[in-house]
């Protein structure tokens, strides 16, 4: 299926490129999914699947795959699983309305539960993975210490079909309203949020305004005025190009500036 990515992108940007879907009732997938055996176990990570396109930039284009119909939230007992389709909100309301912990920071934070794990996205200390309990990769179980967490990045290779949480009691409505409140000063329009990962012990907004790339705009397409880590396109450009020159610029400008070397939270496909 051929995908306009200026469409399927938060950020507005993207060329139209050949996708492959993954239906779950398609493949055959049960609840174990062991349809998947006949493909082969490592077939589904020779592709490079993409969520809700919150925080992607597809500029290649190549091998990409978008699964269908994972959109299960189960209870088990001592854990919840979720298919990869769930969006975000879909789990705060669950969490929420189940009195859990672990989900107070995914009201206003766009993506669905592959994205979300993949990018370990969080907020300040919260993040998905703190009360992860094990993730469906290509279709095998594997326990959380097992896999390889950091900052923004689940560094274990695959594609997540599904994730399972520790059932903690207790929806901290006060950390729900914390993180909504952080949201008002946030740019909105076409973003894909966070440009650069904060390096260690500073933050990428700080170096990037100290370089002097706070407002900076290529074809409108640049870092905002009100938050300069949050690249967005203000106009009516759909091409991935404006935006990888602005970022090139931008890591030169900062390592020139502070000798930092930036590291892309954004996802360049
Ligand atoms: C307005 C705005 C605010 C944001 N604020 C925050 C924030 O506060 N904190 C934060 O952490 N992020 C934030 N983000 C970024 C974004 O919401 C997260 O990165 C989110 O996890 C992306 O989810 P997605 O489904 O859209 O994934 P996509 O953007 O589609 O993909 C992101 C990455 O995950 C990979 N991926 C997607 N699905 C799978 C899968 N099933 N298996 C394996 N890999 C997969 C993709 O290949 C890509 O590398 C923000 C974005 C926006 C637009």
């Amino acid at each position: 299926m051929l995908v306009d990515f200026s469409k399927h992108s938060s950020l507005g940007l993207g060329i139209k490129a050949e996708v492959r879907i993954f239906d779950r009732e398609e493949l055959g997938l049960d609840i174990d999914y062991k349809g998947l055996k006949e493909l082969g176990l490592n077939y589904l990570g020779k592709f490079n699947f993409v969520g809700r396109g919150n925080n992607i930039l597809v500029s290649k284009g190549e091998k990409l795959g978008i699964l269908r119909g994972f959109n299960h939230i189960l209870d088990l007992g001592n854990v919840v699983e979720i298919g990869a389709n769930v969006k975000s909100k879909e789990i705060f309301n669950y969490f929420k309305e189940h009195n859990l912990i672990g989900a107070e920071f995914l009201a206003h934070l766009p993506g669905e539960l592959g994205g979300l794990v993949k990018m370990n996205a969080g907020m300040k200390d919260y993040e998905i993975s703190n009360l992860l309990h094990s993730c469906n990769i290509n279709g095998k179980w594997v326990a959380r210490e097992e896999l390889s967490f950091e900052y923004r990045a689940l560094n274990t290779k695959g594609t997540i079909l599904a994730a399972r949480f520790l059932k903690v009691v207790g929806f901290n409505k006060t950390l729900a309203a914390l993180c909504l409140k952080m949201r008002s000063n946030q740019p909105g329009g076409k973003t894909c949020g966070s440009c650069f990962k904060n390096p260690k012990g500073d933050f990428a907004g700080r170096l990037l305004e100290l370089a002097g790339m706070k407002g900076f705009f290529i074809k409108g397409v640049g870092f905002s005025e009100k938050h300069a880590n949050f690249l967005v396109n203000t106009g009516k450009e759909t091409s991935p190009e404006p935006a990888l020159e602005v970022i090139e610029l931008a890591k030169q400008k900062v390592y020139e500036a502070s000798g930092i070397k930036l590291e892309c939270e954004l996802a360049i496909l």
